[in-house]
């Protein structure tokens, strides 16, 4: 027998829709690329996004059709989330800190049919034009005409808005519909799209508002300084109006100062984005003595989190929740709040729960194997790659079926790459991405583990550690770091600082200092690139 419940889509435009109507009020501020702030409300914004749409339907784009954007985090990019998805296109976020040669094979691959571009990308569209499609047409995200580009130019944003009103009605379909588009941005290969739907989309923002995943209410005001070309700004400008909080949209100015700035004059309460920034949020705090006034809580992810960091950020009276995910889950998996038992702890031992990447939000389905495929125990010393499940996380990639057949097993299980032990709680904790661990005389060591606690030295800035081959060992660590300005920590002194943390045999036997360490697209440290600057054989590590 069938429930007797109506079964409406679960579709994007029904969250601005609830958000307009409900928290009709609710503000959304966001620094523009041009500098002042842009202040409106959630009714504003639907109006606004109204009128996007007629314009795209005006412009001829249909259902599945992909529209490319290559734009800063801004109420003009908040806009085209809903306008584009809500008339059954597909919003394509591209990251611009990509390579030329990957923005070129995305842009060809997901067939894009229009570019909307922030003034700040117009260059690099110009330098790629002669590799884009000919027919991809470009909408500069300004008031005024843009200069040529090489490709076909169509009337600004501001324009194409004024040329319509906002008489119109949100259409109705199939809630698996694609809405977004993100690629990976794998250091190898080719990058690869998940294709996010409707119903995964807002599965994935009813889940994280959840109170011990990020927790959204309609109290809050939340800044996700992860951009928005990053797994959809990770799902906050869904959630944030489903719960009527308040968005605030930094733009492009993401350094210590102009971050600081905006969290206080628009009063943010909740900021999101990944260590890289919070590290130099933090050492801006420091050293300028300054204090939050409103700020109360960060969600860190993307790489792991220090606990030093947790630490520093505690004498700021700011929490820092580890949250834990990938372009493929949409992306929340895990986060590392506390359980109820923890309140008993001590603050190190506390520390030591936060540090791990957390326990999975309801609806992710996650287990641990071996090289075999054996599932591996929850007794949080058993290691194994981790394997992912659940609604809102990719069923294969977009238009590549070789990715999707290394990656996703026939019963829907997606290979992470990550290598985890999860303990009797639930909570998962990365030791190594699969193509980067370090195996020292048949024993695993952890490079994260080790980047962690040389971080906590104050001199250091960043760390990485590295595999390099070894005659007896197989592999042995080699930890490379980057100073803050001015510093330079003394080898003795950091391998101390480890060694209170680590037996002898997982010491790093070498230590050696760069101006900086070189990073991927999305804020990560680039291993591979370390590997080729230190010499190492590929097959090392992988
Ligand atoms: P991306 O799809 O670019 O977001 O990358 C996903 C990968 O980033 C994951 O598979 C992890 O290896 C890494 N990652 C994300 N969050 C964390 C975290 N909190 N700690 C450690 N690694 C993380």
């Amino acid at each position: 027998m069938l429930g007797m419940m109506s079964e409406r889509p679960l579709l994007i435009s029904s969250i601005i829709t609830h958000a307009a109507t409900f928290h009709g009020d609710a503000e959304v501020a966001s620094r523009t690329v041009e500098g002042p702030i842009q202040r409106y409300t959630y009714r504003d914004a639907e109006r606004r996004m109204k009128r996007l749409a007629k314009a795209l339907l005006r412009l001829g784009i249909g259902r599945g059709d992909r529209v490319g954007t290559l734009a800063w985090s801004t109420h003009r990019h908040f806009e085209l989330y809903y306008a584009i998805s809500g008339i059954g296109a597909v919003c394509h976020t591209i990251n611009p800190r990509l390579f030329d040669e990957q923005i070129v094979y995305i842009v060809n691959h997901a067939a894009d049919r229009l570019l909307f571009v922030d003034s700040t990308f117009l260059p690099l569209v110009e330098r790629l034009a002669p590799r884009l499609p000919r027919d991809c047409r470009i909408v500069a995200l300004a008031e005024g005409e843009a200069p040529p580009v090489g490709l076909p130019l169509l009337p600004s944003y501001e324009t194409l808005l004024a040329g319509e009103d906002d008489a119109f009605e949100w259409p109705e379909f199939d809630e698996r519909t694609a809405a977004a588009l993100c690629y990976t941005s794998g250091t190898t290969g080719h990058p690869k799209g998940a294709l996010y739907s409707h119903r995964s989309t807002v599965l994935h923002a009813f889940a994280e508002s959840l109170p011990d995943a990020i927790g959204v209410s309609a109290r809050d005001v939340v800044c996700p300084v992860v951009p928005l070309f990053h797994v959809c700004g990770w799902g906050i400008p869904f959630a944030a109006p489903m719960n009527g909080a308040k968005l605030v949209l930094p733009g492009p100015r993401l350094d210590g100062a102009s971050l600081y700035e905006l969290f206080e004059s628009e009063g943010v309460t909740y900021a999101l984005g990944v260590p890289t920034i919070w590290l130099g949020f933090e050492s801006y705090l420091s050293s300028s003595g300054k204090r939050c006034s409103t700020l109360q809580r960060l969600l860190s992810g993307g790489s792991a989190v220090p606990p030093s960091m947790v630490t520093a950020f505690a004498c700021h009276g700011i929490e820092v929740r580890q949250g834990w995910g990938m372009t493929e889950m949409s992306p929340l998996g895990t986060t590392a709040a506390l359980k109820a038992k923890h309140r008993a702890l001590d603050p190190q031992a506390q520390l030591a729960v936060q540090a791990k990447q957390g326990r999975p939000l309801y609806g992710v389905e996650m287990k641990i194997v071996d090289d075999e495929g054996h599932a591996q125990p929850h007794d949080g010393k058993s290691m194994g790659e981790l394997l992912v499940r659940g609604p809102w996380i990719i069923s294969g990639y977009f238009a590549d079926e070789a990715a999707t057949r290394a990656a996703v097993e026939p019963d829907g299980w997606f290979h992470t790459g990550d290598m985890v032990t999860i303990d009797p709680d639930g909570y998962m904790q990365i030791a190594d991405r699969r193509k980067d661990v370090i195996k020292s005389g048949g024993e695993w060591i952890s490079s994260i583990d080790l980047e962690n606690a040389a971080v906590a030295h104050q001199d250091v800035a960043e760390a990485a550690v590295i595999a390099v081959p070894d005659a007896r060992w197989g592999e042995r660590p080699l930890l490379i770091v980057a100073s803050r300005p001015g510093c330079r920590p003394e080898r003795e002194a950091l391998l101390e600082l480890l060694a209170r943390q680590f037996p002898k045999w997982m010491l790093p036997d070498e230590v050696v200092w760069v101006e900086e360490l070189p990073h991927t697209a999305t804020g990560k440290i680039m291993k591979t690139r370390l590997r080729e600057m230190f010499g190492i054989p590929k097959s090392s590590g992988q």
